[in-house]
């Protein structure tokens, strides 16, 4: 028999004090964590639930950047007006995420501290240059997103630390593309993001590619990136990435899909988010 305490945290720091050198684990939405209780990977542990905590739930804008709260769900993620604007990616990735039952409870927090390898707003945060911000009772730090990610389910975060925030750079030139057997309530089978600004030449001056379910945790493709930057982004070029592509990814078999077949579309999703970004549509 499994034994779970179970207490509503209403501030941070009654969150971290409880989080603090005992056998605690952070619940939010909860989507992720019940699955672990029934799988056996949580056993005996005090849940500690964040999702009461009014400092964990904003979406915020200044000058150059978007800061979204830990606990600010899929469903606020599709609604607000800043995240359409200045982070187009991360509302799209919203726009694809399960179904509204699971959107309105399964938060932003809770989606890169699982750390799949097949998270829908990691690539989206990805290509907005995304920064981490944890704490813990005696500490605070922040981490770039792109060193976030240790492992499929392993993050940097320690058993006392909480996200807190995420903050992000505006861009309205991002896409975000899902590949799953459905239009959403499906694991991805492949997921890319981009960020691209051109000259006024047309020519790809900043050029921002994030990729999932391709590699063992989210990734920036550094080959991708390099391999644009300079280029006009025509379907000659487009068409021709497939071998920077490849180099950046390492997928797996699994159930929904083949390595093989991850290869075969994966510069296909990059070209179409790449058009996402600079036309609205692919
Ligand atoms: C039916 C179904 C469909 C799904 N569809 C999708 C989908 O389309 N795309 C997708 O990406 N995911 C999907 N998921 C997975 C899941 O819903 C998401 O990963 C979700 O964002 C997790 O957020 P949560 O708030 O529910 O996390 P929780 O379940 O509350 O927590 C998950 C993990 O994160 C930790 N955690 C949560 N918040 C914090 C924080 N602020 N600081 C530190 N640690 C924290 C918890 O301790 C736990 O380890 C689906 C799940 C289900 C059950």
């Amino acid at each position: 028999m499994k034994e779970f305490g179970y207490k509503n945290a209403t501030t941070i720091t009654e969150a971290l004090t409880l989080l603090d050198g005992q056998n605690a684990r952070v619940v939010a939405g909860g989507t992720n964590v019940l699955p672990y209780i029934r799988s056996g990977k949580y056993t005996d542990c005090r849940l500690i639930n964040i999702r009461d905590i009014k400092d964990l739930n904003f979406i915020k804008e200044d000058s150059d950047r978007i800061t979204i709260g830990a606990c600010v769900t899929i469903s606020q993620l599709k609604k607000s007006k800043l995240i359409l604007e200045f982070v187009p990616a991360l509302h799209q990735a919203a726009c694809v995420f399960a179904d509204p039952t699971i959107c309105n409870t399964a938060t932003v927090g809770g989606n890169l501290a699982s750390a799949s390898p097949a998270a829908d707003t990691a690539p989206a945060l990805l290509v907005h240059d995304a920064i981490v911000f944890i704490k813990s009772l005696n500490s605070s730090r922040s981490v770039p997103l792109s060193e976030f990610f240790k492992a499929p389910g392993t993050t940097v975060l320690q058993r006392n630390e909480l996200i807190t925030h995420i903050e992000i750079s505006k861009q309205k030139n991002s896409g975000f593309i899902k590949l799953g057997m459905r239009k959403s309530m499906s694991i991805s089978i492949v997921t890319a993001a981009s960020s691209v600004t051109l000259n006024d030449a047309g020519i790809i001056s900043s050029c921002k590619i994030a990729l999932g379910a391709v590699a063992p945790t989210p990734i920036r493709a550094a080959h991708t990136e390099r391999f644009l930057l300079s280029k006009k982004p025509d379907d000659d070029t487009l068409s021709a990435l497939i071998k920077a592509t490849n180099l950046d990814i390492s997928p797996i078999d699994d159930i929904r899909a083949s390595a093989d077949y991850r290869r075969e579309v994966t510069p296909v999703m990059v070209k179409r988010a790449i058009k996402l970004a600079l036309y609205e549509h692919c």
